[in-house]
C-alpha cells in the first residue's frame, strides 16, 4: 500500500471512529417506515443493544428523546430494512468498464483472468474496501462477496479485514474450482474452508460460505463434500449457474442433464444452495428450485451488460422461489448500485414481456430487502433514503418512489447492528477521498503487472 504518512483511509485516529463503533441507544423519528403490511407514514424507532427495541406511530415524547444517545431526524426520508446485495466480486472494483463488446467467456479470458492473476494481497484489501464502501454508501448492509482471488490465505484475510474495519455485514463465499484453469486440490479447499468456518464468530458480521465457481469448473464429488461441510457449520453453497446458454449446453453435453437438474442429482439443490443468475432455466428446473426451496440471486444489470439474457424472474416469483438481487462484480455491472439494479430488474422484466405488470414495484423491493421487514427484536440494520429531492417529490406512492425515482445517492444514513456507518451521506468509518486516490495509484501498477494496456 502506498499511503502517504499523513493519510489514513480508516478514520481510526479520530474520535469519530470510537464514537461510531460503539452501539448506542438511537432514536429515529419523523420518518416514513417501511413495513410489508404497509408504510407507517410517520413514526419513530428505538434501537438498543444492536436490535430494534420498539416501533411506534406518531412522535416520541420528551422522555424518549432524552433516553437516546443519538437522535436522527428522518424528516423527508424513507426508513427501510438494510439492502442486501446477494452477489458481488470485490476484486472487480479494479476492473470497471472493461467488458465493452465482449461476451462472458472472451471477457474472462482476455481481461479478468490476467488481472486476477496479478492481484497482490494489498490490492485485494484496497479493492475490497472500495467494493464494501460503495455497497454501504448505496444502502447495503449485507453483501455476499464471491471471493475469487484466493492465491494465498492473505488474500482472503484481506477481504475479511476490510469488511471488519468498515463494519458492514459480509459473507465471503470463498470461490474454488477443481478442474479447468488452475485447479485446486480437494484437500486444500476442504482444509482451508474448515479453518475459516471454525474461526468465524457466531455473532460476528463476517461469515464464510463455499463458492464453487460454476458447475463446469467443479467436480460433482467435491461440490457434495463442500456443501456438506458448509451445512455442518450453518452456512451454504453459493454458485454461478446457467448465466449463459453456452454454459447450459456444456453441462448437458457432459452430464446429460441441465445444470439445475444436475445439482439436484448431486444432492446440492436444497435450502442451503444459492443459485446465482439462473438466466437460462426451463420450467422443470424452476419447479425443482421451488420444490427444493433453493434461493436464486438475480443479477439483471450484469446479465444485460454481458448480453447474457434476462432471467425469468416473474415466473420464479410466481412459484414463490426465494430471490435476492445481486449487482455481481463491478467488472460486469459496472457499479455496486443496488437501487439501480432494482429498477433495471423491473424495466427488463416488463420490456421482455411487453407487460407493465410483469414485475411489480413491491416484488422488486422485496427482493432488494431479502424479504425482510422492520420488526421489534430484529437486528438493527436500517437504510434511510431521502425522498424530498427533485427526482422523487412530490410522492404519490412510497414504494414507487423508492423503486423508480430514488437513486443510491439519495441514501442518507445507514445503520448496521446498531452502529451508524453512514450519516448525512458520508461514511463514518472510512475516508472516501483518500480511498479513491489510493486505489487509483495502485491500479496503474496492477495493470502493468497483468500486461494489460488500456
Ligand atoms: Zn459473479
Amino acid at each position: 500500500m502506498i499511503l502517504q504518512q499523513d493519510q489514513s483511509i480508516l478514520l481510526m485516529a479520530e474520535e469519530v471512529w470510537c464514537k461510531n463503533r460503539m452501539t448506542e441507544k438511537i432514536l429515529i423519528h419523523n420518518g416514513k417506515i417501511y413495513q410489508a403490511a404497509g408504510w407507517l407514514d410517520s413514526g419513530y424507532i428505538q434501537i438498543e443493544d444492536k436490535k430494534i427495541k420498539s416501533i411506534h406511530p406518531g412522535k416520541p415524547d420528551a422522555e424518549t428523546i432524552m433516553h437516546a444517545d443519538q437522535v436522527i431526524n428522518a424528516s423527508g426520508m424513507a426508513i427501510l430494512p438494510g439492502f442486501v446485495n446477494g452477489h458481488s466480486h470485490f476484486s472487480q472494483s479494479f476492473m470497471r468498464g472493461l467488458a465493452d463488446g465482449r461476451p462472458l467467456l472472451q471477457w474472462l479470458k482476455e481481461l479478468i483472468w490476467p488481472l486476477q492473476s496479478a492481484f497482490s494481497a494489498d490490492d485485494m484489501y484496497l479493492a475490497s474496501l472500495l467494493g464494501l464502501a460503495e455497497n454501504l454508501h448505496g444502502g447495503v448492509t449485507h453483501v455476499v462477496d464471491h471471493h475469487k482471488i484466493t492465491h494465498t490465505l492473505q488474500h482472503t484475510e484481506a477481504v475479511k479485514r476490510a469488511a471488519e474495519e468498515i463494519g458492514i455485514r459480509c459473507t465471503i463465499a470463498r470461490a474454488w474450482s477443481d478442474r479447468g484453469n488452475n485447479p485446486e486440490s480437494a484437500s486444500a479447499i476442504l482444509d482451508e474452508m474448515e479453518n475459516w468456518y471454525a474461526d468465524q464468530e457466531i455473532s460476528g458480521k463476517v461469515k464464510f460460505a463455499s463458492g464453487p465457481l460454476t458447475p463446469w469448473r467443479c467436480t460433482g464429488e467435491l461440490m457434495q463434500k463442500t456443501h456438506a461441510q458448509a451445512v455442518k457449520y450453518g452456512s451454504f453453497t453459493h454458485i454461478h449457474v446457467s448465466e449463459t446458454l453456452d454454459e447450459v449446453e456444456m453441462t448437458v453435453k457432459e452430464t446429460g442433464l441441465r445444470p439445475v437438474a444436475w445439482l439436484d442429482q448431486l444432492g446440492i439443490l436444497d435450502e442451503n444452495a444459492q443459485i446465482v443468475h439462473a438466466v437460462w432455466v426451463d420450467d422443470a428446473e424452476m419447479d425443482l428450485l421451488r420444490d427444493r426451496n433453493a434461493q436464486v440471486v438475480h443479477c439483471p444489470v450484469s446479465n444485460a451488460v454481458l448480453g447474457s439474457g434476462i432471467a425469468p424472474v416473474a415466473k420464479m416469483l410466481d412459484r414463490r422461489i426465494r430471490i435476492h438481487l445481486g449487482t455481481d462484480g463491478s467488472a460486469s455491472n459496472d457499479t455496486q448500485d443496488s437501487m439501480e439494479n432494482m429498477k433495471i430488474a423491473i424495466c427488463l422484466a416488463r420490456a421482455a414481456h411487453q407487460d407493465a405488470a410483469n414485475l411489480s414495484n413491491e416484488q422488486a423491493l422485496r427482493m432488494l430487502l431479502a424479504n425482510r421487514d422492520i420488526t421489534v427484536d430484529m437486528d438493527a440494520d436500517l437504510t434511510m433514503v431521502r425522498l424530498d429531492t427533485l427526482r422523487s417529490a412530490p410522492i404519490h406512492d412510497l414504494t414507487a418512489a423508492i423503486t423508480l425515482c430514488a437513486h443510491s445517492e439519495d441514501v442518507d444514513t445507514v445503520i448496521v447492528a446498531g452502529e451508524t456507518l453512514m450519516k448525512d451521506g458520508k461514511l463514518t468509518t472510512i475516508d472516501e477521498d483518500v480511498l479513491i486516490k489510493e486505489c487509483t495509484i495502485v491500479l496503474q501498477s496492477l495493470k502493468k503487472r497483468a500486461g494489460i494496456e488500456l
